[in-house]
């Protein structure tokens, strides 16, 4: 290695390393086409290939590589949800990323750093003994701390009685980390496209095509193309894309806002969450500080930036951190969240046959990309939905079977 950084130092050139090829001309058709180049997409392309020697498959993206959700997001990795199917989930959503860099061989820079959700009402105080509960009993580190513990894990935290809305205890999950958003999406495409897998950019899906009951293609910005099976993943867009295939879904589009501040010396390592301030706030390994909160409370498709949520998101991180009043914010951005009623994805077969779903991602579907990739590609290379998704298909919701996480998503991502 430090041999060829050698010869690269003192070469004439210094050829690019081109990931992703420019786009070539689109074939007639596909075994699968993927409508989305985010990270559940391309994971989906990557399984699809590596696990199931499925290798015409097109991934169709109408901007670039991780221009959506998965660029825009604040990176929580978790796995201490309430239900014991998403606990189950999101467990082996951890446990993938966990040895991700290495499979794709791209550095994700993926870091463990615990996360502190904290506790501001005796109400939540009851529902973390819950969630740490059914968390231990499926082999996840979650377990209640007290204020003592919370000053050693945090020490810079506010724990004053005189504010507004004093910690009273918190949810330690050992297992919460970090990773570079952009970089998941990336590392899945280079890995699919050297598999031999299609990724073409700027080409967007405009319509389904269908015969009876059945999917047969898709129309597109470049035309149209015939294919065995498409696989939705749009995030945002998921109720508009999912229209031109006659489906309807139970799904709400809300804007979700972030921001970034200047970078300041580490003083943070694990991530910190408080749903009664509607805030979150991790430290990135360049020093800035990431902050999040929930969605924008109406259902819009824009990704502008309000002043209302600025306040709000630095009123509710002052609070856990005060002496941070003088730092500057670099950035503040959008992205559209696709919100379900039990606040949990959708994932599967549809009632159009041949065309399947992962979809409903909401403000939480980064943690899930290897794990929804990887049971997906099964579904659909063996038509037989994995155990571990059958829980989120879209039909619980004519079943009343909902699946309900709006406690464990509120403000934690
Ligand atoms: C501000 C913010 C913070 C978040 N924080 C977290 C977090 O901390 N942890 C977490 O787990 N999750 C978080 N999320 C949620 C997470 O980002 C998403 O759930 C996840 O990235 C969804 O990935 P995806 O691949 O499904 O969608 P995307 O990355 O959005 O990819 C979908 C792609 O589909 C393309 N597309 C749309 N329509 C078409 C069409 N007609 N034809 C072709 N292509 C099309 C889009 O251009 C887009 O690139 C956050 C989201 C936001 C916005």
């Amino acid at each position: 290695m430090p041999w060829a950084l050698l010869k690269y130092g003192f070469s004439r050139r210094y050829p690019a390393r081109v990931d992703i090829p420019p786009p070539q001309a689109l074939r007639p058709s596909y075994d699968v086409v993927i409508i989305g180049g985010g990270g559940h997409g391309l994971a989906a392309a990557y399984y699809l290939a590596r696990e199931h020697g499925i290798r015409k498959v097109a991934v169709l993206e109408r901007g670039y590589v991780g221009g959506g959700n998965t660029g825009r997001n604040t990176t929580v990795i978790r796995s201490n949800y309430i239900s014991p199917e998403a606990v189950r989930f999101y467990k082996k959503g951890v446990e993938m990323y966990q040895g991700l860099a290495g499979e794709l061989g791209y550095n994700l820079l993926y870091s463990r750093r615990g996360q502190l959700t904290l506790a501001h009402t005796e109400a939540s105080l009851r529902t973390f003994r819950l969630r740490a509960e059914v968390n231990r009993h499926l082999g996840v580190r979650s377990r209640m701390v007290d204020l003592e513990e919370i000053r050693d894990l945090v020490p810079c935290l506010n724990l004053s009685r005189r504010v507004r809305w004093p910690v009273l205890g918190g949810l330690w999950h050992a297992d919460g980390g970090l990773a570079r958003h952009d970089a998941v999406p990336w590392g899945y495409a280079r890995r699919a496209v050297e598999l031999g897998v299609e990724v073409h950019q700027r080409t967007e899906v405009t319509g389904i095509l269908r015969s009876g009951n059945r999917v047969t293609g898709v129309s597109t910005s470049r035309g149209e193309l015939s294919c065995g099976h498409v696989l939705q993943a749009v995030s945002g867009m998921s109720s508009v894309v999912a229209a031109m295939a006659g489906l309807r879904l139970p799904i709400r589009s809300f804007p979700l806002q972030a921001m970034v501040t200047q970078p300041v010396k580490p003083f943070l390592n694990p991530l910190v969450s408080s749903a009664s301030l509607h805030a979150y706030v991790s430290q990135t390994a360049r020093g800035e500080l990431v902050i999040g909160g929930g969605s924008d409370p109406y259902s819009l498709y824009s990704t502008r930036s309000t002043l209302e949520l600025k306040e709000s998101l630095i009123a509710g991180v002052l609070g856990l951190f005060p002496f941070l009043h003088e730092l500057r914010l670099v950035r503040q951005w959008a992205g559209i969240t696709d919100m379900t009623p039990d606040y949990s994805p959708i994932m599967g077969h549809t009632p159009l046959e041949g065309y399947w779903l992962d979809a409903g991602w909401g403000t939480w579907g980064f943690k899930a990309i290897p794990v929804a990739g990887q049971s997906i590609a099964q579904a659909i290379a063996t038509g037989r939905v994995p155990e571990l998704i059958r829980p989120f298909a879209l039909d619980r919701f004519y079943s009343f079977n909902l699946s309900n996480e709006a406690g464990a998503t509120a403000a934690s991502h």
